[in-house]
């Protein structure tokens, strides 16, 4: 297993690396490192991009052993060599995903939502809460249900969670999964 040193230190830009491994991904050259900072595609969080000696590190992803692959443009040699991550790509997936982590908390809080999915990109970024009764375009918060007994739909009060009355049984037949890992 690659060991992954960006979970202990999330805010290093450069390292020297130590490449180990050498293989071919999809056609492209790619490369194993004794340890590496670059973030694999996981969690819902995309792959850093960077430089890998004179190489552009185009893909990170995780291999089926647990190693970490970094996809490059050009083949490297085994041994040291200096890697950059592009730090404005990084920090705002960091943030991004940071937020998405606030928001998912608030979402259980307020609505007992909980988050099924997270999606993050350049432009935008989706979470995905399994949560019934919400109807695309019709009901824009969603802290708003409709009820059997009010007319239109209620509005909850942040900090409370729906009243029961207003859960349908479909409800109790979604997962109750955790937000995802990563
Ligand atoms: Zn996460």
């Amino acid at each position: 297993m690659t060991v992954r040193r960006y979970y202990t230190d999330s805010y290093a830009r450069t390292f020297t690396a130590n490449v180990v491994e050498l293989a071919t991904s999809g056609g492209s050259p790619a490369a194993i490192l004794q340890e590496t900072f670059f973030y694999p595609t996981s969690g819902g969080q995309p792959h850093d991009t960077g430089r890998l000696g004179s190489s552009g590190v185009r893909d990170v992803s995780i291999r089926e052993d647990g190693m970490v692959l970094h996809l490059l443009d050009a083949p490297l040699e085994h041994g040291p060599a200096e890697a950059v991550i592009d730090w404005p790509r990084r920090f705002d997936h960091m943030q991004q995903h940071t937020g998405q982590h606030i928001l998912s908390q608030a979402f259980i809080q307020v609505a007992d939502a909980p988050t099924i999915g997270f999606h993050l990109g350049a432009e935008t970024v989706s979470i995905d809460l399994g949560l019934p009764g919400i109807d695309n375009g019709k009901s824009p918060t969603p802290w708003r249900q409709p009820t059997k007994s009010s007319r239109g739909t209620r509005r909850f009060a942040p900090g409370s969670p729906p009243p029961r009355s207003s859960r349908s049984s479909a409800f109790a037949r979604l997962p109750r999964s955790k937000a995802p890992s990563g």
